[in-house]
């Protein structure tokens, strides 16, 4: 696959949550391809979206990515001859390139309110027509609506799509992929407060920073006739276009935190190798040939080829991938065992966390272990624990760890009196007996009733173990 221009590669991901087991997926292909074309690989972080975008999100990435072994050319933490590499910092590049296409009108300011809008889109649907915008403020000069709006007026900047016609592009993986021009709103690719969307960033961004092959998820599919638009806008040339297979959960469904821990953090936090990691990932849709499945970073580069990708979402079992971990761990040699083992699971850093919790239930070194199993395992064992307290059956347990765990997902600072805070209000919340509501959650994170202060256990253990069992008790089959 040439696109007759030096390879030049990126993932951009959104920092709106954990690092997504996802991401080093397309970081790893994307990597691999660029090393084997002997191109560059950039990260790019596209954080536009000022209300989801999270500053501790940004580092996770970079951190995990480093800790899977991905390394990159260019980006936000080492710079490059095309920075700056977090979209929040190019404000200016994007207003002017807007601006570039409302000259040439291929795009156009609209002014239509959110009232307007919402009028204009049940009234298609009740024509039975797709609620899209009417391009009302497409049919105005700038000038007209200047003097009928005035200067200042609140408005988006949106493009003018084909109104007809097919718009078609070019798939690596899958060949030509067309949509009707009809079936395209006039995207906005500026908003109201100035920030421009995914589309126009995205793609302004990837011409900068002369991006050669856009490979990335097939959820993007349907963004990628828009970006063509935008390219044709522009007069500038399309990347190649490769849409990988997205991961799926064991059900085949896409890859999803209920059925799946999806965040790198967990599989960081659980022992997994990092090379195991990457490897399993390597074989996600991907064959390395002559029946393999155990392959290091190097010898997947050396043997890449992307057309080797196969589209039938590849299925990332946990089972499977701790077999392959397990075989990466057979090999380690007697110093790594030993370093893995120290610096993981007993890592000074968590025994000084756990020196405050512990004292006060041990009188003797001996008891160490015993009494603090919890804090070195992973999925707990809950046979003869009881989940469910008196005068509360099943549903209801599952029913409430649910709800709290989506809590849990959406806690970042995961300190002591954040934790209090959301545990007390949620306890509130759901109306629960404080003392059945609290010696559930202890049971669930810990599997004993004489463990250490709640807040402080659930500190310590960490967001990734804590969500990880209380998601696991739910399917456990002890509830
Ligand atoms: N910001 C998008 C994401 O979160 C990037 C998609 C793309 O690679 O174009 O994945």
């Amino acid at each position: 696959m040439s696109s007759g221009r030096k390879v030049k590669v990126r993932i951009a991901p959104s920092p709106t949550g954990d690092p997504h087991v996802g991401t080093a997926y397309i970081a790893l292909f994307n990597y691999a391809f660029a090393k084997k074309h002997g191109g560059s690989f950039v990260l790019r972080i596209e954080d536009t979206d000022q209300a989801r975008a999270k500053a501790s999100s940004e580092a996770q990435i970079v951190d995990s990515l480093k800790w899977v072994g991905l390394t990159w050319d260019e980006g936000p933490d080492i710079g490059g001859d095309f920075g700056p590499y977090r979209q929040s910092e190019r404000s200016d590049i994007y207003r002017k390139h807007c601006q570039m296409l409302i000259d040439s009108g291929k795009a156009y300011r609209c002014y239509c309110d959110a009232e307007r809008l919402d009028l204009v889109r049940k009234k298609k649907r009740e024509d039975g027509l797709k609620p899209m915008y009417d391009r009302y403020c497409r049919g105005f000069t700038e000038e007209e609506k200047q003097e009928k709006y005035g200067s200042a007026a609140r408005h988006v900047v949106r493009l003018a799509m084909p109104l007809d016609g097919v718009i078609t592009f070019h798939d690596e993986l899958r060949g030509p992929i067309c949509i009707e021009a009809k079936e395209l709103d006039d995207q906005v690719i500026l908003k109201s407060d100035g920030f421009p969307t995914y589309h126009l960033a995205n793609v302004v961004d990837d011409h900068l920073m002369e991006i050669s092959h856009v490979i990335r998820a097939e959820e993007w599919i349907s963004s990628t006739p828009k970006h063509k638009v935008l390219y044709e806008a522009f007069g500038w040339q399309e990347p190649a276009w490769v849409h990988m297979p997205l991961l799926r959960n064991t059900d085949k469904s896409k890859i999803s935190k209920r059925k799946n821990p999806v965040s790198l953090d967990y599989y960081k936090r659980a022992g997994f190798l990092p090379e195991a990691l990457l490897n399993y990932l390597g074989t996600m849709g991907w064959s390395f040939g002559e029946d393999r499945e155990v392959f290091s970073l190097t010898e997947m580069v050396d043997n890449f080829d992307i057309q080797r990708v196969s589209l039938g979402g590849p299925v990332f079992d946990l089972d499977k991938l701790t077999w392959m971990n397990q075989g990466y761990m057979h090999k380690l040699g007697d110093d790594a065992f030993v370093g893995f083992v120290r610096d993981q699971i007993f890592s000074p850093a968590y025994l000084r966390k756990l020196k405050p919790i512990v004292l006060e239930r041990m009188g003797r070194f001996e008891e160490f272990v015993d009494k603090n199993d919890f804090f070195f395992n992973g999925a707990l064992d809950y046979s003869g624990v009881k989940l469910v307290p008196k005068g509360r059956d099943a549903v209801e347990v599952k029913k409430m760890l649910k709800l709290l765990v989506e809590r849990l997902d959406d806690l970042y600072l995961w300190e002591t009196p954040n934790l209090e805070g959301l545990l007390k209000s949620f306890q509130a919340e759901v109306e629960w007996k404080p003392r059945d509501f609290f010696m559930t959650i202890r049971l669930v994170v810990t599997g004993r009733k004489d463990s250490p202060p709640l807040y402080e256990t659930m500190e310590a253990l960490g967001r990734e173990m804590t969500r990880f069992r209380v998601r696991n008790a739910i399917k456990s089959g002890h509830i």
